[in-house]
């Protein structure tokens, strides 16, 4: 009998659901609307208590669905879930910013009611999950030390540590990418300051354009013709592929700061290898060499005898998130 696992990636806008085999294949994927987030629907539990039954309801109708279409003996051995704020030791999510549940919500529990042939649901947040689909399925098969950096809007990170990844007391461990690396810094997302994902996210780099753009008074570079709203990192990369000194400076500086925040994560992890995910890290060299620099820079002297590799994730970028949740099925 074939062993199968679902993962689930639980997004701000949709939900995606697959169901995938030991060797990393997706075989049959869906998705469906995430409920949106309304002002003020914090407040209100009953309108989060019946979004949430009827959000888990759906995913429970799809997971239905999914398997009436596969055609062969299999067993689903669990459901992974990546989500934001997701607590991994209590099978919660809470908190989360951009979903419209209140407070603390029993998500594996309620999940596992509607489906009880389902012998286990695990749930952690998208970055810890990136981190055992790349153990599982990607680059990091044969390591059992090493860091994963997700970019993106945001920064996160999952630490695998001796087998298995580092949850903490809490169940939230993990946050690196909201570690402070300037003083009394840039607002991040978080409401803390100086935060790595302030400066290094995508956003982040784009504060980082419009910083330099004011100091050089730069009307000549090729990034003065977007407004706030509209530059995005794909922009910054463009311009810096054609030679733009802005852009090309923005890649330096982000590179640095990232550099400095991974010298820290290797102080504190001694991995065999740091592992990155996520847009602004397809710009390749443009961003790897500044950052192997920072890193090389900031570290002690005794752990520069050798070699930390600095590592594109392998993950397929477009199904990394189900790939992730599913692995955690196959890591306990
Ligand atoms: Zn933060």
């Amino acid at each position: 009998m074939v062993k199968l696992s679902i993962g689930i990636d639980i997004g701000g806008t949709n939900t995606a659901i697959g169901v995938v085999n030991q060797d990393g294949k997706i075989l049959i994927e869906d998705s469906i609307p995430t409920p949106p987030k309304k002002l003020n629907s914090n407040a209100a539990q009953q309108v989060s208590d019946n979004l949430l039954n009827d959000f888990i309801t759906e995913i429970s109708k799809t997971i239905k669905s999914i398997r009436t279409k596969i055609n062969f003996d299999y067993e689903i051995v669990g459901i992974g879930i990546g989500a934001p704020n997701a607590n991994y030791n209590e099978g919660t999510i809470e908190y989360p910013p951009n979903l419209p549940f209140a407070g603390k919500v029993a998500f594996c529990e309620i999940l596992s009611a509607e489906l009880p042939d389902i012998p286990l649901i695990h749930i952690t947040n998208d970055a810890n999950a990136a981190a055992l689909g790349e153990k599982i399925y990607g680059g990091a098969r044969n390591m059992d030390n090493f860091v994963m950096f997700t970019l993106g809007t945001g920064i996160g990170s999952g630490i695998y540590y001796h087998g298995n990844v580092v949850y903490g007391v809490d169940g939230f461990a993990g946050e690196c990418g909201h570690n402070t690396i300037i003083v009394d810094g840039r607002l991040c997302g978080c409401g803390g300051r100086g935060h790595l994902e302030a400066y290094c996210s995508a956003p982040g780099m784009k504060r980082t354009a419009f910083e330099l753009l004011l100091r050089d008074h730069a009307e000549d570079s090729l990034l003065s013709a977007y407004s706030y709203k509209e530059m995005t990192a794909k922009h910054i990369y463009d311009a810096a592929m054609q030679g733009d000194k802005i852009a090309l400076e923005v890649f330096e500086m982000t590179g640095k700061y990232f550099g400095m925040a991974l010298a820290t994560t290797v102080h504190h992890f001694s991995p065999e290898a740091i592992f990155l995910f996520g847009g602004p890290v397809a710009a390749g060299d443009l961003i790897i060499k500044p950052i192997k620099e920072g890193l090389e820079k900031h570290l002690l002297t005794i752990f520069r005898k050798r070699d930390i590799p600095v590592l594109i994730s392998e993950l397929d970028p477009g199904h990394a998130a189900i790939l992730g949740a599913s692995a955690l099925v196959w890591n306990t």
